[in-house]
């Protein structure tokens, strides 16, 4: 691996260019990476294993993704970093040539719960594939996701369940903030399987409470990294402290560097968190939900299985254009699911990820005329919300 000099924290070019909007708001910008510049209010499809489960690259693209999200604790135990580096790197390695970001793997590790020891030093845990003893360290997270080279690396944090007392939610806090200042200096002395720079974002902790939120943002941000992450959110806390939390650390982050929020959410989600202030998100709810049958469409979450879509001649969402709206009924559609097709998986997952796809960019095209606002009433009056009737 190539050495380079240690960045000092001010020295670090900002990929980020901040359109409109300010801190605490509807925001649209242009996050440079070595793989293109991404548009945001931006979604990140998860691609778990390196591949978004069902679809090809084209039609990842297709749906309007920009960049996506693999998991760093999933490919370290398979196919493993090392693999991955001499396959060239992720991009080359699953054929995507858009934006990659990986998470660090400390919420997978952790949400692990019982086969798991964390130590100052870093997380013991055991391979939830064949129970081999696994450490993940801070600077590990980092070699790691240097050897699977996306254009954007997270560094580890220390996630806590909620409700958690006020300790344990401020020790883990602290302790994530020590990991990112080592999570920091060790990615500083890695370089890419391409040789291509990649962009650091810190995780700022900090649980439910806004002021801890906001004390640890401005913490964070004095430290060297390119961009920040809001993790440990949606564990368990009520819908206002997530946002009451995402917002008080977003007013503490620098206002000119970009803000990913870790692992949610719904549609409406995805709009308060625009509203808040956030520039990234990623969430399994359009992919996973796909396979359960599960539709997102503008009039509300569909579930195919149900018999009322057994005769219709409907596309799942007359405003959208993907090739499962464009060719395909709901009649066939819930046909294919019902008969276990693979096909109704990978049509109603082009769906769903089109669906976010179009809602984001629709969003961005809103906050620059001005009318994000309007935009988010307009669809929310739309979007009956049938998900108690329709949940997987
Ligand atoms: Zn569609």
């Amino acid at each position: 691996m190539t050495p380079e000099a240690a960045p000092a924290p001010d020295s670090r070019p900002n990929p980020f260019r901040l359109e409109r909007g300010g801190p605490v708001a509807p925001r649209s910008g242009l996050l440079a990476t070595a793989h293109g510049v991404v548009r945001t209010p931006a979604f990140m499809p998860v691609g778990t294993q390196a591949t978004v489960k069902g679809l090809s690259p084209d039609e990842i693209r297709a749906a309007g993704t920009q960049i996506l999200l693999a998991n760093t604790y999933h490919l370290m135990l398979r196919p493993g970093a090392d693999l991955v580096r001499e396959r060239g790197g992720l991009h080359a390695f699953m054929g995507w040539d858009g934006a990659i970001l990986t998470d660090s793997g400390g919420y997978q590790v952790v949400s692990l719960r019982e086969r798991v020891a964390i130590r100052e030093e870093g997380v013991a845990f055991h391979s939830h594939l064949d129970g081999h003893p696994e450490f993940l360290s801070p600077e590990r997270a980092m070699e790691i996701q240097a050897d699977l080279g996306p254009d954007i690396a997270v560094t580890l944090d220390h996630a806590v369940s909620l409700p958690a007392s006020p300790e344990d939610v401020r020790d883990a806090a602290e302790r994530t903030l020590r990991w990112t200042e080592r999570s920091l200096a060790r990615a500083a002395a890695l370089s890419t399987p391409t040789g291509l720079p990649q962009l650091r974002f810190a995780i700022v902790q900090g649980g439910g409470d806004p002021a801890l939120r906001a004390e640890m943002a401005e913490r964070t941000s004095r430290l060297p990294c390119d961009g920040f992450a809001l993790g440990g959110l949606s564990l368990g806390e009520a819908k206002e402290e997530t946002w009451s939390a995402a917002r008080a650390a977003n007013g503490s982050l620098p206002a000119d560097r970009p803000r990913y929020l870790m692992g949610m959410g719904t549609p409406e989600d995805l709009l308060e968190g625009i509203a808040a202030g956030v520039d990234l998100f990623d969430c399994v709810l359009p992919t996973r939900n796909a396979r359960n049958g599960m539709a997102f469409t503008s009039d509300g979450p569909l579930n195919i299985r149900n018999a009322e879509h057994a005769r219709s001649g409907a596309p799942l969402d007359p405003r959208c254009s993907c090739e499962a709206c464009a060719r395909f009924t709901r009649a066939y559609l819930r046909h294919l699911h019902q008969a276990g097709e693979i096909l109704a998986h990978r049509m109603l997952t082009l769906h769903n990820v089109t669906f976010y796809q179009t809602l984001m960019r629709e969003a961005r095209e809103a906050i620059d005329r001005g009318a994000f606002d309007a935009f988010g009433g307009e669809f929310r009056r739309r979007y009956r919300d049938t998900r108690a009737a329709d949940s997987p």
